[in-house]
């Protein structure tokens, strides 16, 4: 188990395929530590998935094993994109579900950039 409590990386994932370009998805930013790309079933009008380049399962994963660099850059990324996208100003949402009780599908660590409308406070 990873110390998320989640299994190994999987390099079969979905994201890491998208990372290896063996799929397609609609790129919206790309660095050396980050990716971004639309949502393929997007909840609201912008929704963006931001994801290290690297092989980390989930955020706990992450934050534990990254490096400096690599955490620095992956938020960089996260805060440059929701700019470009022209969300700041009304404003979005970030959040990453962690595991099986968190509602995580893709094991490779990813956010969310909501936005384009204004979201209701978060229920569970
Ligand atoms: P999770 O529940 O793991 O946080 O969310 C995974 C997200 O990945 C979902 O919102 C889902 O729509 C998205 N997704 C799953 N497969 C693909 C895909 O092949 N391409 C893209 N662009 N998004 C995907």
């Amino acid at each position: 188990m990873s110390v998320t409590g989640l299994p190994p990386y999987d390099d079969s994932n979905v994201f890491a395929r998208i990372l290896r370009g063996e799929i397609p998805a609609t790129k919206v930013h790309e660095d050396d530590h980050a990716l971004a790309f639309r949502d393929i079933n997007p909840q609201t009008p912008v929704h963006v998935l931001v994801i290290p380049k690297g092989r980390y399962v989930s955020l706990a994963d992450f934050s534990a094993s990254a490096s400096e660099a690599e955490i620095a850059g992956f938020w960089r990324a996260v805060g440059k994109v929701a700019k470009d996208l022209g969300l700041e100003g009304a404003g979005y949402r970030v959040l990453t579900n962690m595991g099986e009780d968190g509602g995580q599908e893709v094991p490779h660590f990813h956010v969310h950039i909501f936005g384009g409308r204004r979201i209701g406070r978060m229920v569970p």
